[in-house]
């Protein structure tokens, strides 16, 4: 059978650094474990356009890997050309990239390595949080440049403590996040969410819970965005939902740059509405050279947090979700079950409730 997968090319580095498994050089190390069974294994980072390798071999293709870090978007469309597929397996935790509404109807599982890089990601959410509130950024280029007037960054730097942060998302991000930053003595840690945290789990932190999501952005100096990207979540940060976030609010964003409006979020920023926006994803990846998130200040030349979409793919992470998608194919082939977390389509039907109400 036809294994394709699509990941991000990673040059010299990858040559020179083996543990980069999520990179086309180094094929999450699955290349002989594959051909040794027979299979045919593609591996590519070209996704983009129908000349591409991706939508080449995806019509042929029974097992479809591909990576958040730089997805192969597969749409509707072509789903309907990917006659032979059975399983997209994502190489990491985030399956926006799939048209899951279409793999429902074509019939093909969707499958993620659950957890595989939470601890990742959720240790660069209190970075980021850190950075912002504290202004380090402005600071270190000050030092950079040969300067030192410490109140010039002094003026734009607080403490974490006494704050009230929330996130977007109680999951197991969002979770670990609000965990991590309880020995940091916040005012109050609050959460959105549909889905509730059991009573121990928010009790453990002290976490609250807030219904309305006007209510709850206005509560927040500190606003974490760790909730998939759904038809529910797409643009939701906009325009109107900035109006109601505090005056001078930081916002970390390591979900997914669509659940942002990448216009509204570079203004609010510019105003000083935000005093800060720090995250990894990006509304397209890789970020286009002119994209206003590289470059958005706040009206005192700080407040920008943004890099590559980096932070679930730590070395540690790549190993985990490396051996995780080899399991799901090795599962597949010998017609075992998948782990029930790491199933976000069934076949015919949505697993999760992750990705909105329904
Ligand atoms: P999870 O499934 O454990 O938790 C997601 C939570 O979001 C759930 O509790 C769900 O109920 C909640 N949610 C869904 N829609 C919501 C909405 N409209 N409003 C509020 N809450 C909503 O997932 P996770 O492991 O915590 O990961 C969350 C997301 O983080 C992933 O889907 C992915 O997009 C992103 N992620 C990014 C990176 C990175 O490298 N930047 C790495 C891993 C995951």
């Amino acid at each position: 059978m036809k294994v394709l997968a699509i990941l991000y090319k990673g040059g010299k580095a990858a040559k020179e650094e083996p543990r980069l498994l999520g990179t086309v050089e180094n094929e999450l190390g699955i290349r002989q474990f594959l051909e040794s069974q027979g299979h045919e294994y593609i591996v590519s980072d070209s996704k983009d356009g129908p000349d591409s390798v991706f939508q080449k071999h995806i019509v042929d293709a029974e097992i479809l890997i591909t990576t958040p870090f730089h997805p192969g978007y597969l749409t509707a469309e072509l789903f309907e050309k990917a006659k032979k597929l059975k399983v997209c397996v994502t190489a990491g935790v985030g399956s926006d990239h799939i048209d899951l509404n279409a793999a429902v109807k074509h019939g093909a599982q969707v499958l993620e390595v659950t957890g595989s890089n939470v601890v990742s990601v959720a240790e660069h959410v209190v970075l980021s949080i850190l950075l912002l509130v504290k202004n380090f950024i402005p600071a270190h280029e000050m030092i950079e440049r040969g300067d030192w007037q410490v109140s010039d960054v002094a003026r734009n730097a607080f403490d974490l403590e006494g704050k009230v942060v929330g996130t977007i998302g109680a999951g197991r991000i969002g979770y670990r996040v609000l965990q991590r930053l309880v020995p940091f003595d916040c005012k109050e840690l609050l959460y959105y969410d549909y889905a509730p945290l059991p009573e121990a789990a928010a009790k453990a932190l002290n976490a609250r819970r807030v219904e309305d999501l006007k209510d709850f952005v206005s509560q927040c100096d500190v606003i974490t965005v760790n909730c998939p990207l759904h038809e529910g979540t797409k643009g939701l940060i906009n325009a109107d939902l900035l109006k109601h976030f505090k005056k001078g609010a930081w916002l970390v964003n390591t979900a997914r740059g669509a659940i942002c409006d990448k216009d509204a979020v570079a203004e609010a920023l510019k105003s000083g509405q935000l005093r800060g926006y720090a995250g990894d994803v990006w509304n397209v990846q890789p970020a286009p050279r002119d994209h206003v998130w590289r470059t958005a200040k706040n009206p005192l030349g700080g407040g920008n947090g943004m890099v590559p979409h980096y932070s679930g793919t730590t070395l540690d992470a790549q190993e985990r979700y490396a051996n995780g998608t080899k399991s799901i194919i090795e599962n597949y082939f010998a017609g075992k079950p998948q782990e029930p977390a790491n199933i976000i389509i069934g076949v015919g039907k949505y697993e999760t409730k992750a990705y909105g109400q329904r």
